[in-house]
């Protein structure tokens, strides 16, 4: 009699533990709690991070909120930076030029890459961007969808980026 109390004690407590587990799992923002994840539009719960979020890009060269993660620093051999950005929805950059170019990979999400004086393009999972040397541009998340784009920086021995102004809510797309 003692051992099958113990037995339902120890079933009863697998059972609690186990539903503690599923609701830690199933994490969501408040008021979404009946909508599956798929169709939540919490976009940093969405996309798919590959590498670690990294640390938030200063306001001055940034819109919103954007976070860096560096991956490789240049050295003798490869003058390279390779690193990724998470943009939120809405966050960019500023206009800005690399003296070396820069290669975007897009890994997920939609965003925008513009260079001054052309159309804005739609730059979204599995794009690749080319920017050429000393060309001023911008790139970011759209306002509703964030953006994981992973940048490589070559010839960083010309230098790796010029900061210049924000872009603007005229310049940036509705
Ligand atoms: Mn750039």
């Amino acid at each position: 009699m003692k051992m099958r109390l113990i037995a339902l004690s120890s079933l009863i407590f697998l059972m609690i533990i186990g539903c503690k587990e599923n609701a830690a799992e199933n994490v969501v923002e408040e008021g979404e709690a009946d909508t599956p994840l798929s169709e939540q539009t919490n976009e940093a719960e969405k996309l798919y991070s590959i590498f670690p979020k990294g640390e938030k890009g200063p306001d001055k060269n940034f819109t919103g909120n954007a976070y860096n993660y560096t991956m490789l620093m240049p050295d003798s051999t490869y003058t390279t930076v390779v690193g990724n950005v998470y943009f939120e929805p809405g966050a960019r950059s500023n206009w800005h030029t690399h003296p070396g170019g820069q290669i975007l990979v897009i890994t997920d999400g939609v965003g925008y890459h513009q260079i001054e004086g052309k159309p804005v393009e739609t730059i979204r999972k599995g794009d690749v961007v080319k920017c050429p040397p000393e060309t001023k541009h911008w790139h970011g998340a759209s306002a509703e969808t964030g953006l994981q784009q992973i940048y490589i920086v070559p010839n960083t021995e010309k230098g790796i980026v010029n900061w210049m102004e924000a872009v603007t809510e005229e310049q940036y797309p509705k």
